[in-house]
């Protein structure tokens, strides 16, 4: 078991709920900007925002968007240490920094003792970009892996911290490498019982890094390493956190709503699954009565599956001859046509609902 890392309100490690986190892709210093993408993050589903505190306009926006956040803020410092030092002053709630390129010892050493005054922890984020000079020339003659070279790497650097007196750390190791990302984080879990944060870094646009992230983080949070995540996605931030959220709830890790299951379709398949299958993800995240309602809903092609995975839903759609037939709690109710089908849907799910609270 991990230790336990309170960032204000959200748990990390120690076996709590794996918060979902992601990253402002809009300057720090234009606080409006900022504070428009952390309510969009919020709302889907992000619990800890990070943003870049790289200058001092950064630094001095930093004050107003913590004040007015909705989550727990974390301050992503490079290079500049004392860009840290303003943003604990700031009441950030974490800081990720890379010892590596922040200088000398005791810039380090000061800024542990300023995040140990004021509670805050820290997460050391070694990436596969930003290894050390002789590491890395050591990864390219051969000599050592590079999954191996972070995980050493980001275990010095927190046995470093921890000599300071400073003890809430957070590790990420993050390579674009998914077997050399598993290697690290393995590393890591066998080594030390920091909380590690995972993620695949420069994963790419959606598709790839969905496929990517899926990959490397789905193997390490199904052997039990991780404590929390961000899937990093060259694209709209909120697809981050939607991502980060239904990769929990795929692994049974997180509840998160509805789940929609839907089949491939075929040559047998005579009405429109894809179209169907969507509007009812669009109608249930809309439904403020369903969207937090813990149910998998399936919408299939035909009566050869159909059937039977709709009844093992607790609602769904099984595809006939330009129609559907609605099932609910595992018996088929009637036949609907495809225009009726995603509301008679929705109001079978809201009368299982009523009806267990009734219960
Ligand atoms: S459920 Fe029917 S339509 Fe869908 S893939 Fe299976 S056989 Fe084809």
């Amino acid at each position: 078991m991990t230790r336990l890392i309170k960032v204000k309100n959200i748990a990390i490690g120690g076996g709590a709920v794996i918060p979902v986190q992601s990253m402002l892709n809009v300057p720090t210093s234009d606080t409006v900007s900022s504070l428009r993408q952390i309510r969009k993050l919020e709302k889907a589903g992000c619990d800890l925002v990070r943003l870049t505190v790289n200058d001092a306009a950064a630094a001095k926006a930093l004050p107003e968007i913590v004040a007015k956040s909705p989550v727990p803020l974390i301050a992503d410092i490079h290079f500049d240490y004392r860009m840290a030092l303003a943003a604990l002053e700031a009441g950030i709630a974490k800081l990720r920094i890379n010892p590596g390129n922040i200088g000398d010892k005791k810039r380090v050493k000061l800024v542990a003792e300023a995040a140990g005054e004021k509670g805050v922890p820290i997460r050391i984020g070694v990436n596969s970009g930003s290894l050390r000079e002789d590491v890395r020339k050591k990864v390219l003659a051969g000599h050592l892996s590079l999954g191996l070279a972070m995980g050493r790497h980001a275990l010095a650097e927190a046995k470093a911290l921890e000599k300071y007196g400073f003890e809430d750390i957070v590790l990420s190791v993050k390579a674009t490498s998914v077997t050399e990302t598993v290697r690290a984080y393995e590393f890591l879990h066998e080594n030390c019982d920091f909380p590690l944060h995972l993620g695949i870094t420069e994963a790419g646009r959606l598709e790839d890094a969905l496929l990517k992230s899926g990959a490397g983080l789905g193997a390490l949070l199904l052997k039990g390493i991780g404590d929390t995540l961000r899937i990093s996605i060259t694209g709209p931030v909120e697809k981050e956190a939607e991502a980060g959220r239904k990769l929990l709830q795929f692994l049974g890790l997180r509840p998160y709503g509805p789940e929609v299951v839907s089949c491939p379709t075929c040559g047998r398949t005579k009405v429109e699954v894809e179209k169907i299958s969507r509007e009812v993800s669009r109608a249930l995240s809309k439904d403020p009565e369903l969207r937090d309602y813990q149910c998998k809903v399936a919408v299939m092609g035909c009566a050869v599956n159909g059937p039977g995975e709709a009844a093992a839903a607790e609602a769904g759609l099984a595809g006939g001859s330009d129609c559907f037939l609605l099932f609910a709690k595992g018996k088929a109710l009637r036949k609907v046509s495809p225009r009726e089908a995603v509301p008679a849907l929705l109001q079978a799910l809201r009368n299982i609902k009523n009806a267990k609270r009734l219960k």
